[in-house]
């Protein structure tokens, strides 16, 4: 659960980082940073806090350079510390290098161990930090060859763009759990996340860099090369479901328009006599949009979301959690008093936000309450960057459906069915990773 954003060539990088990181902030609020290189070599920043409050216009100042990595993190592996805080920067035998991770490394307690056997000496505990002393461990002569060499040793999610001087690196998983796009605007490139944080640059969306690909950019000229050749691959479907924004592009089609379409093929799965359809904002309300059109419903609001409160999923401790989820949505009454209302909420994962939500619409004089969820029950813990409870924590391993129905407190609840999401997800590409689903892990 981060974000990353890389670019080339600009005479405006730390700024456009700093953009573009702000619009990555849905990926991770812990810490962010940003590392550039210019004629006056590296200067980096990094804090705890979000982007807003940790950048001002005297330390973009002081980030002079045309070339710029930057990062938000959400910490899955290693804790939340100012030294966990990305872009990591390391000095090596090949020189120096500023990197930055999105994902999970399966394999880290293993490779750590016989990395700190060979003279390793750690300074972070995170697992982003292992690739950088794999690069320099290596017998290989170039840089690229060095990255190869250690790519090729990790197991798990990553995609990792380096800074190294005035080259631009990026590498994605064999797997390709979390995303990796492109854009341009002439010779200048960007590697990211998600295409949000392209389109908000001014730049256009240029390529993807594809699962066991890395891209380079250097003096203005870019190339992807194969480090891994792959059959099958396994995106996150999570980034669709909740994670990704709603106008970024994935599979060619934009986050938003997944969800429509599950919101659609919900209403062919399960028909229900209701006054209105409504979504747990945000990502809910699109499915629920999908649900309206495709039933002939009235689809109305019946939550404000206050938006300068933070996503409760992204806070590490679950007391936390609650407290925010109770402040960020408030009832609209009129729309709710007397109705039976179709509700859709993109996930069910531990029950205590919905149950919540549900018990402010009962307040509110809702008559009758169906929930809809946008996926099927979350049944496993993610290993590969997505922050999801113990498996003993997930509600549809603790209870049957007719226990969560009274436990949350709805009149019925319906789940879409795996094959229908990944027909709304994949736009005909099936290369899905649904482990929290099924249970069916590519790598562990
Ligand atoms: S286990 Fe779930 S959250 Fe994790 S990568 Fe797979 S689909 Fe995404």
């Amino acid at each position: 659960m981060c974000g990353i954003f890389g670019i080339t060539n600009s005479s405006k990088a730390s700024f456009l980082t700093y953009i573009a990181l702000y619009s990555l902030q849905h990926r991770g609020q812990e810490s962010c940073g940003i590392a550039v290189f210019g004629k006056n070599g590296y200067k980096y920043y990094n804090s705890m806090g979000l982007v807003q409050e940790v950048f001002n216009s005297e330390i973009l100042k002081m980030l002079e350079g045309e070339y710029a990595i930057g990062h938000v993190r959400y910490s899955t592996t290693g804790s939340s510390t100012i030294t966990n805080s990305q872009p990591l920067f390391f000095r090596t035998k090949f020189g120096e290098f500023a990197v930055a991770h999105n994902g999970n490394i399966v394999n880290s307690e293993e490779l750590k161990k016989e990395l700190s056997k060979r003279g390793s000496i750690f300074q972070t505990t995170t697992d982003s930090e292992i690739i950088a002393h794999l690069i320099s461990l290596s017998d290989r002569k170039d840089f690229v060859d060095a990255l190869c060499d250690g790519l090729g040793k990790l197991k798990g999610a990553y995609s990792f763009l380096f800074l190294y001087q005035d080259c631009l690196i990026c590498a994605r998983d064999p797997w390709g759990f979390r995303p990796l796009v492109v854009g341009r605007k002439g010779d200048s490139f960007i590697f990211t996340s998600e295409t949000c944080a392209i389109d908000c640059c001014g730049y256009e969306v240029y390529d993807e860099i594809f699962p066991g690909e890395i891209g380079i950019v250097k003096n203005g000229r870019y190339e992807k090369f194969k480090f891994k050749n792959v059959e099958k691959y396994f995106r996150c479907i999570f980034e669709q479901v909740y994670f990704a924004r709603p106008d970024s592009l994935v599979c060619e089609r934009t986050v938003f328009s997944s969800r429509y379409f599950v919101g659609k093929y919900l209403a062919e799965e399960y028909k229900v006599d209701a006054d209105i359809v409504s979504g747990v904002p945000d990502s809910g309300v699109a499915y629920a949009i999908g649900y309206a059109q495709k039933s002939n419903m009235k689809f109305m609001p019946v939550f404000m979301k206050n938006h300068y409160s933070p996503r409760s999923f992204l806070q590490p401790n679950q007391d936390l959690r609650e407290f925010i989820a109770d402040l960020k949505l408030s009832p609209i009454k009129d729309n709710i008093k007397g109705k039976k209302i179709i509700l859709i909420d993109d996930s069910l994962v531990r029950g205590t936000t919905s149950k919540k939500i549900i018990s402010k619409l009962r307040s509110a004089g809702a008559s009758r309450i169906y929930f809809l969820i946008g996926s099927p029950p979350v049944k496993g813990p993610c290993y590969y960057g997505i922050d999801t409870p113990t498996e003993k924590e997930l509600i549809a391993n603790k209870m049957d459906i007719d226990g969560i129905k009274k436990f949350i407190g709805v009149d019925d609840l319906y789940y879409v069915s795996i094959e229908n999401l990944i027909r709304a997800c994949g736009n005909g590409d099936r290369n899905f990773c649904t482990a929290c689903f099924d249970k069916n892990y590519p790598v562990l």
